[in-house]
């Protein structure tokens, strides 16, 4: 009978249209940190905003393994184990391919030499 009452509230229907309280946990907002390794990667690690950036200073180079950090011009260097390089790798940096071919003919002329002295 008040003339202030509202009348009846229209559309507003029970249904998928509610917005669901946990759709906002996925939505959660992030961030991203760039971590630089020695090599010169750069590794995107996604952080919830939740730690209010409480993120590690190191992160693990998600290309070589190496230890990466936050400064690209001072990366983090790992002095005990240089891990994912092999002795060939080493090889392989200090010649060129030139070098290569040439002590790849060696190689095959020496096990040449080895068959033919073997008979
Ligand atoms: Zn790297």
């Amino acid at each position: 009978m008040s003339a202030n009452s509202p009348g009846p509230i229209r559309g507003s229907k029970i249904g998928a249209s509610a917005p669901r309280p946990d759709s906002q946990v996925s939505d959660a907002p992030r961030f991203s940190v760039n971590y630089y390794c020695e090599n010169g990667h750069v590794t995107k690690a996604v952080f919830s905003a939740n730690i209010k950036g409480d993120y590690p200073e190191e992160w693990s180079c998600e290309k070589c393994g190496q230890p990466a950090g936050l400064d690209a011009e001072n990366p983090p260097v790992e002095p005990k184990t240089v891990p994912f390089k092999t002795h060939l790798d080493y090889v392989k940096e200090r010649r060129s391919d030139e070098d290569g071919e040439r002590i790849l003919d060696e190689a095959l002329d020496k096990l040449r030499n080895r068959f033919g002295r073997a008979r």
